[in-house]
């Protein structure tokens, strides 16, 4: 099957409130611009550098969403054009998002990333860690980054059922938070592999790369 016809099939299987990231990390300008010509115009990226020349090389209405881990050195390449960082796990990072938010004049959407699989190589902050961040009077005072959601990966398994209460627990979170950050509307969570669970579990914003583009060379 084609991209656009990989993108017509996950797009008639995602509800409206859904949005989607492609997530187009290794894969070559052609390739996206045959996405973006299906009408795809949300880009996921996982390197600043990669993100950086192909939003220098594509059409300026793509919104790029950095999905990766993000290095503090290299937020300043992407802080000019980045619509939403989903990967923000310290205050450190938000720091600096916020540092080059200010020096171009912008608001940076971003999310904080929530460790809720088992695998101890997933990036995130736990529950004491997210609280230690948002109620900190550093952080209150940042104001060129925009705290918009919380996003999430689920540990690597064919048991669904752990897929499922991790996404789970992810959401209780974000409702919980919700409380005391009213402006919060976008969880990220579900990829090729889970969207369709993350989906039933309350997923606003599914990232999805290989049911889309083909399996990615290791
Ligand atoms: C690569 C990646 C995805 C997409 O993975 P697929 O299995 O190809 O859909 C989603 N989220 C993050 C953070 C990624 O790094």
């Amino acid at each position: 099957m084609s991209i656009k016809e990989n993108l017509q099939k996950i797009k008639e299987d995602l509800p409206e409130h859904v949005e989607l990231v492609a997530v187009s990390k290794t894969k070559t300008t052609e390739e996206i611009k045959q996405a973006y010509d299906a009408g795809q115009r949300i880009f996921g990226e996982n390197k600043i550098q990669e993100m950086t020349e192909k939003w220098a090389s594509l059409p300026k209405d793509i919104a790029w969403h950095m999905i990766g881990h993000v290095q503090r050195n290299k937020v300043k390449y992407m802080a000019p054009y980045v619509s939403l960082v989903h990967g923000v796990d310290s205050l450190k990072l938000l720091k600096e998002i916020n540092k080059q938010g200010r020096k171009n004049k912008r608001v940076i959407p971003c999310l904080l990333q929530m460790h809720i699989a088992r695998e101890e190589t997933k990036f995130g902050l736990d529950e004491e860690e997210l609280q230690a961040l948002i109620g900190s009077s550093e952080f209150r005072e940042l104001r060129n980054v925009q705290i918009k959601g919380l996003m999430g990966m689920a540990t690597f398994t064919d048991k669904e059922e752990v897929v499922r209460q991790e996404f789970r627990y992810l959401k209780n979170l974000f409702d919980t938070l919700r409380e005391v950050l009213p402006g919060l509307s976008i969880l990220s969570m579900g990829m090729s592999g889970d969207y369709r669970i993350a989906v039933e579990e309350g997923s606003t914003m599914v990232r999805i790369g290989s049911s889309i583009f083909g399996e990615r060379q290791k």
